[in-house]
């Protein structure tokens, strides 16, 4: 009930900015300026679509997308065949990949799908092994989109941001950063605006047998990157924070190329309605591409202090 007395002084001026492609409509609103959100519809493929700008220099949406898109010469991934032996239980597989357990368990709810903590990546179960549940099978946890009444709201100084009206219990899937899947840029190609991109690969944290590395795994072989400067999803407009409640994932479901995993962000803890989704775009974002500026605002920020200019 409180969330509705707040709505009744809000300027909401968007009822779903996703226009009916997200399970769950995402409103916009804006309390401070008269800025608006206006997303396209672009039909055009997102290689072809113009770079359009916003008032601030940030690259607009243009479409808004619930998969991933792949430039043109991007080949199909491949889709894993399950081994014989799992055809009566390709859940027995699924644990397999995960490293010897189901990545999912489901909260009291009876119905959230709980991610017990990060991995390198997360195998899900998917059409290729035949399961039965469909997609209401519980290891199928991101295939079903989004299921939180998500916000892209107007911050203060910080630009768009998102945020949830329900409250999003620890280890659950929140939403996707959904893009177009390009080949990896060279780094003299600095021309591009890569404000919106991210590297595919598996977590750099852990190794693929999920330990924890002390020391990120610098030495990887990206080679593509999901791109959402032209085509996208709410993903995009989640905040950096330097105290962030949201880790990003790579998971693997409707194929197994670990080139192309999906970019899922799952909750850190529980988050309370209202509370802006963050997570932690790494400090090399921080310095290279906001000059070691951090507006988090937290107590704890990395770039704050007597160090920072
Ligand atoms: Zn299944
Ligand atoms: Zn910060």
């Amino acid at each position: 009930m409180r969330v509705c007395c707040i709505l009744q002084v809000r300027t909401l001026f968007s009822n779903d900015i996703s226009k009916g492609k997200e399970a769950i409509p995402i409103v916009g609103v804006n309390d401070w300026d008269d800025d608006r959100l206006e997303i396209e519809d672009a039909g055009a493929s997102a290689e072809t679509l113009p770079l359009v700008r916003d008032k601030f220099g940030c690259p607009a949406l243009q479409r808004y997308i619930t998969e991933d898109e792949r430039a043109p010469g991007i080949p199909e991934p491949e889709v894993p065949v399950l081994p014989e032996q799992f055809k009566d239980d390709p859940h027995k597989y699924i644990a397999q990949l995960n490293g010897g357990n189901l990545p999912y368990e489901l909260a009291s709810d009876g119905k959230t799908g709980i991610l017990g903590s990060s991995m390198a990546m997360v195998y899900e179960c998917g059409p290729w092994t035949g399961c039965q549940l469909g997609l209401s099978c519980p290891q199928a946890v991101t295939q079903r989109g989004c299921q939180w009444r998500l916000e892209v709201f107007k911050t203060r100084g910080r630009g768009w941001g998102v945020r949830s009206w329900d409250q999003i219990p620890y280890g659950a899937f929140v939403t996707a950063f959904h893009g177009l899947i390009r080949l990896a840029l060279r780094d003299e190609d600095d021309e591009v605006d890569d404000t919106f991109v991210f590297n595919l690969d598996k977590r750099s944290d852990f190794s693929w047998d999920n330990q924890f590395l002390e020391e990120p795994d610098r030495q990887r072989d990206v080679k593509y990157v999901l791109d959402s400067t032209r085509v996208g999803s709410v993903g995009r407009y989640i905040n950096h924070s330097c105290n962030p409640n949201c880790w990003v994932q790579p998971v693997l479901s409707r194929h197994g190329d670990r080139k192309m995993p999906s970019i899922a962000f799952f909750a850190m803890r529980n988050i309370p309605p209202m509370e802006e989704l963050a997570y932690d775009y790494g400090s090399s974002y921080i310095q290279t591409r906001l000059d070691g500026q951090c507006h988090c605002g937290h107590a704890v920020c990395a770039f704050a202090g007597p160090s920072s200019s």
